[in-house]
C-alpha cells in the first residue's frame, strides 16, 4: 500500500502499529509532491527538510517506547495565513513577503502536539481575499481534476495539495467559503467549524467577525480527528468559546436514521448549474434512503447574504488590514520622504488589487456619512438572516445546501468580473454569518468530471451531527473514493 493513498486516521493506526514508519510515510508524500507540484502549484514554500528531520525524531520517540498522539507521523500542509513559527507567512501578499512570525498559530501548536509533520505552506488569494485563488501575489494553483481549472479559493493551495495526494490533510480558512467552496471544486471534505468553536489566535485576520480555520480532508472521519485535535477554549483568543468540545470521531458511529434535514423551498436559481442541481437533488434523496427526514424550510432573508457579506468583511478588513503601515511588518517602501509618503507606497506597492477594491469599499462603508445607510444596515440584515436558521433550527437538526452554483471554472474565466467570483460563495456566506458550522462533502460529478460537493449546515456547536450526516453520506455513496487524473 502507498503511503500516500492512506487517510491521516489510516496513517496514524499503521504508523502505531508499526507497519510503517514516520519517516517513509513523510518521505512519500514529499516525493510525490515533487513530482506534482510543477503541475498543480498549491503551495508557497515548503519544509521538507524540516518535515523529515521531525518525522525521524517521532519515529525515535515511538521506538523509545514513548505514546504516540492523534496525528503522530500524519504530514499536513498550512494555508500561508495561518502562522507557523520561523517558517514565512505571506498572505498571498507581496506586503508580508519576507515576514516570518515568531510564534505558532493555537490551531498549530495543538497540532504539533499530537504529532502533525507540517511540510508547508499553501496558496491561497491575497488575504483570503477570492474563490479561485488567483488574487495570489504570487502565482495561480490548478485543479488536480482539470489543470485548466480554478482549485477554488481562497484556501485553493490547502484544497488542491490535499486532492492531487500531496498531503493527507490540510488547514484552511473560512470567511465566507473559503475552506467548504474549494473543498467543493477539489472533491474533498471541508470543514468550517462553528464561529468561536477553533482559536483565530496567530490567524492572520480578514474579518475578524466571520473568520475560522478549518481542516480538509479526504475523508469525513480526518475531519472530524483534526476538529478533535484543534478545538477548544484558548485564553489567547477573546472570541473563543467555553463550550464543551466533543469526542467528534466517536459521535460518527451514531445512527443519523430518524435526524431531520432542511431543504430549502427555494434556491436562488440565478447561475446555478444544472449538473450542481441534479447531483444536490439526488443527493437528498441518498440522505432520505439512509433514513434522514428532508423538511422544507424557509431562508427568505438568504437572498440578502452576498450583498451583506461584502459590506461587513470589506469594513472589517479596511481596519485589519489598517496594520500594513510600512513600519511593522513585511515589505517597506524604499524612497518614501515622510511618513504619509511611506504609508502611501507601501500599500500602493504591497497590496494587489482586490485588496485594494475591499478596502475602499470597507472605508467607504465605513464613514461617517454612510455608516448607518450601509454598515448598520448590514448588521441588521444580518440578524435577519440569523433568526430565518434560528427558526429552522427549531424544527430541523441540520440544512442541506449545494456548496457552490457551479463546479470548478477554468482558470482566468472571472478574474475580470468581481461581482461573478462574489456569487460563487452564495451558498456557504450565510454560514459565517450566523456563525454556524458547515462541511461540503464530495457528492457526484459533473458532465465534464469535475466534483460537485454537497452542503450540510448546522446549528451553533453541532459540528458532531453534520459530521455524523456527511459521514454516513459518504459510506453511501462511493464519490470521495474517485481519483483525480493528475
Ligand atoms: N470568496 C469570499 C471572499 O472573497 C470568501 C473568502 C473567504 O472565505 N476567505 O471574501
Amino acid at each position: 500500500m502507498n503511503p500516500t493513498d492512506l487517510t491521516a486516521v489510516e496513517i496514524r493506526e499503521q504508523i502505531a502499529s508499526g507497519s510503517l514508519s514516520s519517516y517513509d510515510v513523510t518521505r512519500a508524500f514529499v516525493e510525490r509532491t515533487d513530482r506534482l507540484e510543477p503541475k498543480v502549484r498549491a503551495f508557497l514554500s515548503r519544509t521538507s527538510e524540516k518535515a523529515l528531520a521531525r518525522a525521524k525524531e517521532l519515529d525515535e520517540r515511538q521506538a523509545r517506547g514513548k505514546s504516540t498522539g492523534k496525528l503522530h507521523g500524519v504530514p499536513m500542509a498550512i494555508k500561508d495565513i495561518i502562522s507557523v513559527r520561523g517558517t514565512p507567512c505571506t498572505c498571498g501578499s507581496r506586503m508580508l513577503e519576507g515576514y516570518v512570525p515568531p510564534y505558532n498559530a493555537t490551531a498549530i501548536d495543538r497540532l504539533l502536539a499530537e504529532g502533525a509533520v507540517l511540510v508547508g505552506k499553501c496558496n491561497l488569494d491575497e488575504f483570503a481575499m477570492g474563490s479561485s485563488t488567483e488574487n495570489s501575489a504570487f502565482h495561480p494553483t490548478s485543479n488536480p481534476w482539470d489543470l485548466g481549472c480554478v482549485p477554488g479559493g481562497s484556501s485553493g493551495g490547502s484544497a488542491a495539495a490535499v486532492a492531487a495526494r500531496e498531503v493527507p490533510a490540510a488547514l484552511g480558512t473560512d470567511t465566507g467559503g473559503s475552506v467548504r467552496q474549494p473543498a467543493a471544486l477539489c472533491g474533498v471534505t471541508g470543514l468550517k467549524p462553528t464561529y468561536g468553536r477553533v482559536s483565530r489566535y496567530g490567524l492572520v485576520a480578514f474579518a475578524s467577525s466571520l473568520d475560522q480555520i478549518g481542516p480538509l480532508t479526504r475523508s469525513v472521519e480526518d475531519a472530524a480527528l483534526l476538529l478533535g485535535v484543534m478545538a477548544g477554549h484558548d485564553p489567547l483568543d477573546a472570541t473563543s468559546a467555553t463550550e464543551p468540545t466533543e469526542d467528534y470521531l466517536e459521535l460518527l458511529k451514531q445512527d443519523v436514521s430518524k435526524l431531520r434535514v432542511g431543504i430549502p423551498r427555494e434556491l436562488p436559481t440565478e447561475g446555478l448549474d444544472s449538473d450542481v442541481l441534479d447531483c444536490y437533488h439526488s443527493a437528498i434523496e441518498t440522505l432520505e434512503g439512509m433514513g434522514v427526514e428532508a423538511v422544507e424550510i424557509d431562508l427568505p432573508t438568504s437572498s440578502h447574504a452576498v450583498a451583506c457579506y461584502y459590506l461587513i468583511s470589506t469594513s472589517e478588513a479596511s481596519s485589519n488590514l489598517a496594520r500594513y503601515d510600512g513600519v511593522r511588518y513585511g515589505l517597506q517602501a524604499g524612497d518614501a520622504q515622510d511618513l504619509q509618503q511611506l504609508y502611501r507606497q507601501t500599500r500602493e506597492e504591497g497590496f494587489g488589487a482586490e485588496v485594494k477594491r475591499r478596502i475602499m469599499l470597507g472605508t467607504y462603508v465605513l464613514s461617517a456619512g454612510y455608516y448607518d445607510a450601509y454598515y448598520v444596515k448590514a448588521q441588521k440584515v444580518r440578524t435577519l438572516i440569523a433568526r430565518d436558521f434560528h427558526q429552522a433550527f427549531e424544527r430541523v437538526d441540520a440544512v442541506a445546501l449545494p456548496t457552490t452554483p457551479t463546479p470548478a471554472f477554468e482558470l482566468g474565466e472571472k478574474l475580470e468580473d468581481p461581482l461573478q467570483m462574489y456569487l460563487s460563495d452564495i451558498f456557504t456566506i450565510t454560514a459565517n454569518l450566523v456563525g454556524i458550522p458547515g462541511i461540503s462533502v464530495p457528492a457526484g460529478f459533473s458532465g465534464a468530471g469535475l466534483p460537485i460537493g454537497l452542503q450540510l449546515l448546522g446549528k451553533h456547536f453541532t459540528e458532531g451531527t453534520i459530521l455524523r450526516i456527511a459521514h454516513a453520506f459518504e459510506q453511501a455513496t462511493d464519490v470521495a473514493n474517485r481519483r483525480p487524473p493528475i
